[in-house]
């Protein structure tokens, strides 16, 4: 096994424009390396596809480069996001998956623009100009389109209104259950940690923690700006009893989310058991 080499604070829950970021993977790993991150992932929905250049220019910073990926998943019908550690980006069971999210969230946008387009002025190419080329589509960039047309101020807007699942303009994605997700990241050799576990939503139901973590469910992603008591408190208890693996992270989006790199990381100690975890793919150090 290798050395470590983690230095100091990591953030390991970064979006860049190859998913709903709004800069490129380079200046992702720019933005963490300003605001004092040493170590960090890039982990954008559903797409490894800036992991190469997210790694050379975490190397030419002098950070460590940690591969991951935010899986999506659904159980029944609330998602629920997976972060997915250092998995082989080419294994094929994982891919397939991947590929099948990717495709429903082209249907699905384009779906959601044809109803929105009925009540406002917006059409596909006002989405797809706010779409970088292969990025994994998503509500932001909906709501980036519609910004751009004066139709709301910002991302928030958008998602508490026209983008909101409440409203008719709002379609379903297809994902896989949590299990599903789980198994399929370790398949892959990754390690899978549940995003925001006690965001919005509040926490998975009890008997479905315990069958994630009989899954192989690695651990929780407790710090991070969107979890709330007394969800964490009782996720705590699981870690405790599991000892599972804790990560705190700012799930930076550039411009489309307040969250700041660093606003939240995650110790050496966890960052090591996660590598000493997976076997699909390994760190970048500097
Ligand atoms: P989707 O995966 O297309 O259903 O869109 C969900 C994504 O939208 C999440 O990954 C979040 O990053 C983003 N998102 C959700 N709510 C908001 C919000 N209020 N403001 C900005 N981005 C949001
Ligand atoms: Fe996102
Ligand atoms: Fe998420
Ligand atoms: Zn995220």
């Amino acid at each position: 096994m290798t050395s470590p080499r983690f230095q100091g604070p990591a953030d390991l829950h970064l979006h860049s424009q190859n998913s709903d970021g709004t800069e490129p993977p380079a200046a992702v790993m720019d933005a963490a390396f300003r605001h004092g991150i040493r170590t960090a992932a890039l982990t954008d929905h559903d797409t490894t596809s800036g992991w190469a250049e997210a790694s050379r220019a975490a190397s030419a910073l002098g950070m460590t480069f940690v591969p991951g990926m935010e899986m999506s998943a659904k159980h029944g019908g609330r998602s629920a996001h997976v972060l997915a550690y250092l998995i082989d980006p080419g294994e094929a069971a994982l891919g397939s998956m991947i590929a099948r999210v990717r495709d429903s969230r082209e249907q699905r946008v384009s779906t959601m623009v044809e109803r929105i387009g009925r009540d406002y002025d917006l059409t596909w190419q006002d989405v797809a100009a706010e779409t970088t080329d292969g990025a994994t589509v998503g509500r932001p960039h909906i709501a980036d389109a519609l910004v751009t047309r004066g139709i709301v101020a910002d991302r928030t807007d958008a998602f508490a209104g026209i983008l909101s699942p409440r409203s008719d303009y709002y379609v379903s994605l297809f994902a896989p259950d949590p299990v599903t997700a789980v198994r399929l990241v370790t398949g892959a050799g990754g390690v899978p940690i549940i995003a925001h576990p006690a965001g919005r939503g509040g926490v998975l139901p009890a008997a479905l923690l315990d069958e994630l973590i009989g899954a192989g469910l690695a651990g929780f992603e407790l710090g991070h700006r969107e979890n709330r008591e007394p969800g964490v408190a009782l996720l705590r208890r699981l870690v405790d009893r599991h000892d599972l693996i804790v990560t705190g992270s700012s799930d930076y989006h550039g411009a489309g989310k307040p969250n700041l790199p660093g606003e939240n990381t995650t110790s050496d100690e966890m960052v090591q058991r996660i590598v000493d975890r997976a076997t699909g793919s390994a760190p970048v150090y500097a």
